[in-house]
C-alpha cells in the first residue's frame, strides 16, 4: 500500500441523529477544525451523519476518496445505536477483535465509580485488528486509528487513515490531546514547538476575552484555551516547516500575556499549581502546615503527590468538627458561637493556631461550606474563606465557588496552593 509521507488533507465527520437534529451543538467539529489548524493540517469538509449504516459507510468511503485522513466522532458507546467502530471497520475490511486492555481500562473505569459494569458495555472493547488504540481516561469508550484503502486511479495502492474519537466533549478533547495529537505531529510537515501558560483566579471566558486579538489574529502560532476544574490554561503552538530554521514566535506572545494577566499567571511550562507551590517553599527554605475543616485533608493529601513534599510539609490538623478547631487549634469558643466556624475570623485563628501548634514557617486554614446541606441566607454553599499565615501577618481569602460538594473541595484545595504561591512568589 503506498502512504503519503505526511497528511495533505483532512474531513471531520460527527456521527449522531441528535447533531442532525440540533439537540446538540457540534462543539467536536469546531475543537477538532482548530487542532488541525494548529498542526498545519488543511481540512477541506466538515459532515454530520446520523446514527445510520448504511449513511455512514458511504459517507466514510465518499470522504476517503478526498481525504488522507478522516476524523469520526461519536457513536462509540454500547448501545446498538452506537455504530462507528463497527461500520468503520467494516468499510476498512477489519475483524472487530476482543481487545483486553481496554476491557480492563474500562472495568477499572467503573470500579472507580463504584458501579458494575453492564455487560453492553463489552462491545465497547471490541476493535478492528491491528489498529493503534487510544485509551479512554475520562469515560468507557477507546478510540482507534487504521486504515482503509482507497484506490485511485493515479495511485491504485492508496490508503487513508481513519481516527475513531468518543462523542462526549470531554472524552475527544482529552484524547486528542493527550494520545491522538503526538501522532499526527509526526505525520504533519511541520515541526511543533508548545507552551503551556496555566492561569488561575480567572475564568476561560474572561481569559479568551483579555486577548481576544491575539486569538483572533492567530495563525502561527495558534493559541486554544482550555478550561480545567477551578482553572484555565493556554496551549501556544508554533510550526516550522521541516527543514526550515525556527524562529520564536512564542516569546512575544507570552509576554503580552503576562502584561494582561500578571500574577494570574501561575505557570509557563507543565507543572501543577501544588508543583509550583511546592518548589517555591523549597526555595525559599520555608515549612508548612494546613488546618482542614471543609477538606478534611485533601490539601495534605494532594500536597503530599509532590516528589520530596516531606522536605516542606510537617502536618496538618483535620479540624472538621468545633471541638477540635477549640481545643486542639485554639479557636476562641466566643468568637465560634458569634461567628460560627464558616468565617473570617475562624478561618485566622486556625491558621495561626495550626502554625503555632505545628512550628511550621506558614500555615493555610480552610472553612467553608461545600453542601449540599448547612448552608443559611448570609452563607451559601460554596463559601470558603483561607488564611495563611507567617512572619509577617496572617491574611484572609474569601472565595464563593459554584458546583458540587466535591468540585468545591477539590477547587478550595487549589486556592490553598495559590495562596502560597502568591506569598512567595
Ligand atoms: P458514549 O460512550 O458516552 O455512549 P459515544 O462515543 O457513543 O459516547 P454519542 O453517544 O454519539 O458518543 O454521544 C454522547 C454524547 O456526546 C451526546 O449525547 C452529545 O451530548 C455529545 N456529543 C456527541 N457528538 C458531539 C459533537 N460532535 N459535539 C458535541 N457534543 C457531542
Amino acid at each position: 500500500m503506498s502512504e503519503k509521507k505526511y497528511i495533505e488533507s483532512a474531513e471531520i465527520i460527527c456521527v449522531g441523529t441528535e447533531l442532525l437534529m440540533g439537540h446538540t451543538l457540534n462543539t467536536n467539529s469546531q475543537f477538532l477544525a482548530k487542532e488541525l489548524v494548529s498542526l498545519g493540517i488543511p481540512s477541506y469538509r466538515q459532515i454530520v451523519v446520523g446514527d445510520n449504516d448504511e449513511r455512514l459507510a458511504k459517507q466514510i468511503q465518499e470522504s476517503a476518496m478526498r481525504a488522507d485522513l478522516i476524523i469520526l466522532t461519536g457513536g462509540l458507546g454500547p448501545t446498538t445505536d452506537d455504530i462507528t467502530m463497527s461500520v468503520a471497520a467494516k468499510v476498512a475490511g477489519k475483524e472487530l477483535v476482543f481487545d483486553e486492555e481496554s476491557y480492563k481500562n474500562m472495568s477499572a473505569y467503573f470500579r472507580r465509580l463504584c458501579r458494575n459494569m453492564p455487560k453492553s458495555n463489552k462491545k465497547q472493547a471490541m476493535l478492528p485488528e491491528n489498529a493503534t488504540i487510544f485509551a479512554n481516561h475520562n469515560g468507557t469508550a477507546p478510540g482507534a486509528m487504521f486504515t482503509t484503502s482507497a484506490p485511485t486511479d493515479e495511485d491504485p495502492d492508496r490508503i487513508v487513515h481513519l481516527i475513531l474519537l468518543p462523542g462526549p466533549p470531554s472524552e475527544t478533547t482529552l484524547m486528542f490531546n493527550s494520545e491522538v495529537r503526538p501522532v499526527l505531529e509526526n505525520m504533519s510537515e511541520y515541526t511543533f514547538t508548545t507552551k503551556y501558560v496555566h492561569l488561575f483566579e480567572i475564568g476561560e471566558s474572561e481569559a479568551a476575552e483579555r486577548i481576544g486579538d491575539l486569538i483572533d489574529n492567530q495563525t502561527n502560532p495558534t493559541i486554544a484555551p482550555y478550561a480545567a476544574e477551578g482553572e484555565c490554561m493556554f496551549r501556544i503552538t508554533q510550526r516550522t516547516l521541516q527543514g526550515e530554521k525556527e524562529e520564536d514566535l512564542i516569546s512575544p506572545i507570552i509576554a503580552t500575556m503576562q502584561e494582561r494577566f500578571g500574577q494570574n499567571i501561575y505557570e509557563i511550562g507543565t507543572r501543577s499549581m501544588k508543583q509550583v507551590a511546592f518548589d517555591l517553599l523549597l526555595k525559599n527554605g520555608k515549612t508548612v502546615s494546613f488546618a482542614e475543616s471543609c477538606t478534611a485533608g485533601m490539601v495534605s493529601s494532594e500536597f503530599v503527590d509532590v516528589p520530596g513534599a516531606s522536605q516542606v510539609f510537617m502536618g496538618a490538623i483535620v479540624s472538621y468538627g468545633n471541638s477540635i478547631k477549640t481545643n486542639v487549634l485554639g479557636v476562641s469558643e466566643d468568637m465560634l458561637g458569634s461567628l460560627g466556624a464558616v468565617s473570617r475570623e475562624c478561618a485566622q485563628e486556625m491558621a495561626e493556631g495550626a502554625r503555632k501548634l505545628l512550628k511550621t514557617d506558614i500555615a493555610i486554614s480552610i472553612t467553608g461550606i461545600a453542601g449540599p446541606t448547612g448552608e443559611t441566607e448570609k452563607k451559601p454553599v460554596g463559601l470558603v474563606y483561607l488564611a495563611i499565615a507567617d512572619e509577617n501577618g496572617t491574611e484572609v481569602k474569601e472565595i464563593h465557588l459554584s458546583g458540587n460538594r466535591m468540585r468545591i473541595r477539590r477547587v478550595a484545595v487549589l486556592h490553598a496552593f495559590n495562596l502560597i504561591r502568591k506569598r512567595l512568589s
